[in-house]
C-alpha cells in the first residue's frame, strides 16, 4: 500500500509505525522490505546508482515521512543529517541556534563561525522574546525542543510564526519529542531533522539521521548535499532501524509513563537538587510543552546533590542503569553530561541526563535510588 493510501485513510501514529514502509503486497511477495545490497542498478528507475537511492532506504523514508509529514531523506547520522542542512546555507549566512542544545550541533556551529562560513546567535531557546529579537536578518532559525540535555521547551508555534513571517527557514531537532509527540512541519517548519539513532530505531546498535521537509527545492537541496556529500546510510543500517521503528509507539508509551513517576519520585530524593522534566507539572515549561506536545518524552535531567563528584558516583553506582552516552534505546541509560569537555558551561556540573527505557519501573526506581544514595556516602 502506498504512503498515500495510508494518510488518505487517516490510519493513526500507532498504526502508521507498524504498517508503512513495507513492499507491495503479491503473491510469494516479502512482508518486509529485503536488506538490498547493490551499489549500482539497472537503469530506467527512480535510484540507478547506490549513492543516490536504495529501496531499504526509502521504506524507512516512507515510515518517517508517514508521522513527519514530509519528503524525508536519511543520512549516516543525526549528524550527517544536521550538517547537510547547514552545508546548503549561503556564505555569511546568519544562523539563531539553542546556546545550550545538542553538543555537536554547537561544535558544528562554532567551527563554521570560526572558519568565516556562518554567523550564529546563540539564544536561550526557551526565551521566547529573546528568539524573536534575533530574528532579524536571521536566514536560519534552528530551534531544538525539549532541548538536550536541560529539557528546556521553546515555544514552537509562536516562533516558527514569528520566523516564517520574515522569510526565514525553520528547523526543528525533533529528536527527543519524536513525531508521535510533536509534529513541526505541520507547525509551519520547513525542515525536521532527527538523530535515528536515538528513539525511531531504538536499541542501541545503529547510527542514522534524517531530514524530513515540507518544501520541495529545499527537499531536493539535501538531497543533493547527501548524494554529492556521500554521508549516505548503510542500507543494513536502515533495515535495522525500520525493525526498531514499529515499536516506537510501544516503547514510547511505557518509557514516557515510566519517566514521569520516575521524576514525580525524584523531585523528594534527598539526593537531587533539581529534577528536569516538563511533564511535572511544577516544571517551569510544563504549561508550554502541554500547550502542543501530546506528551512530555522519556528523558529526564537532575542536578545532583554535592557537584560532580557526587553525580559521577551516582552513575557509577548502578547496576541495571547503564552509565553510558545516547538516549531513546529499550535500555535505561544515565551520564553525568560535563565529563564530555565539549558540553555548554550553561549546563550545570552535576546534571545528570536520564534515558529511561522499557525495564519495569519499579526495578528502575530502586537501582537509581540506591546509587543516588551511595553518592552521598561519605568516600
Ligand atoms: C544524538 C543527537 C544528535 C546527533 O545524532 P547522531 O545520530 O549521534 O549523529 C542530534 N541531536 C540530538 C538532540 C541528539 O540527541
Amino acid at each position: 500500500m502506498a504512503l498515500e493510501e495510508f494518510d488518505d485513510m487517516k490510519y493513526s501514529a500507532e498504526t502508521k509505525v507498524v504498517a508503512v514502509g513495507r513492499p507491495p503486497r503479491e503473491p510469494d511477495g516479502d512482508l518486509n522490505m529485503p536488506i538490498s545490497l547493490s551499489s549500482t542498478f539497472h537503469p530506467g528507475g527512480p535510484n540507478g546508482y547506490g549513492r543516490y537511492g536504495n529501496e531499504t532506504w526509502s521504506a524507512l523514508e516512507s515510515a518517517i515521512e508517514s508521522l513527519e509529514h514530509g519528503k524525508t531523506l536519511i543520512f549516516s547520522s543525526g549528524m550527517a543529517a544536521i550538517n547537510a542542512v547547514f552545508s546548503i546555507l549561503p556564505i555569511g549566512s546568519v544562523v539563531t541556534a539553542s546556546r545550550n542544545g545538542y553538543t555537536g550541533v554547537m561544535v558544528v556551529l562554532e567551527n563554521l563561525v570560526k572558519s568565516g562560513h556562518l554567523d550564529v546567535r546563540f539564544v536561550d531557546v526557551s526565551n521566547t522574546d529573546e528568539v524573536l529579537a534575533a530574528l532579524p536578518g536571521t536566514s536560519l532559525l534552528w530551534l531544538e525542543s525539549p532541548t538536550n540535555p536541560a529539557l528546556e521547551v521553546a515555544d514552537l508555534p509562536r516562533l516558527i510564526a514569528a520566523a516564517k513571517a520574515q522569510g526565514c527557514v525553520v528547523a526543528v531537532d525533533n529528536t527527543f519529542a519524536t513525531p508521535l509527540l510533536q509534529q513541526p512541519l505541520l507547525m509551519g517548519a520547513d525542515i525536521s531533522v532527527h538523530s535515528v539513532t536515538k528513539y525511531l530505531a531504538g536499541h542501541s546498535d545503529v547510527l542514522l539521521g534524517s531530514v524530513s521537509t515540507s518544501d520541495s527545492a529545499l527537499h531536493k537541496r539535501i538531497e543533493d548535499a547527501r548524494k554529492f556529500g556521500g554521508s549516505i546510510a548503510g542500507p543494513f543500517e536502515a533495515w535495522l532501524a525500520l525493525r526498531g521503528f514499529r515499536t516506537l509507539a510501544l516503547r514510547m508509551e511505557r518509557s514516557q509513563a515510566s519517566a514521569l513517576e520516575l521524576a514525580t519520585r525524584l523531585l523528594t530524593h534527598p539526593a537531587v537538587e533539581r529534577v528536569r522534566y516538563p511533564g511535572l507539572p511544577s516544571d517551569p515549561h510544563h504549561e508550554r510543552a502541554k500547550s502542543f506536545m501530546s506528551g512530555f518524552g522519556a528523558i529526564l535531567s537532575i542536578d545532583v546533590k554535592g557537584g560532580a563528584r557526587a553525580a559521577d558516583r551516582a552513575c557509577e553506582s548502578s547496576q541495571l542503569v547503564t552509565y553510558a552516552t545516547s538516549l531513546g534505546g529499550v535500555e535505561s541509560l544515565w551520564e553525568r553530561r560535563h565529563r564530555w569537555s565539549i558540553e555548554s558551561p550553561t549546563i550545570p556540573v552535576n546534571l545528570v541526563r536520564i534515558s529511561v527505557g522499557i525495564e519495569n519501573v519499579e526495578d528502575l526506581w530502586r537501582d537509581i535510588d540506591q546509587a543516588l544514595r551511595t553518592s552521598q556516602l561519605p568516600e
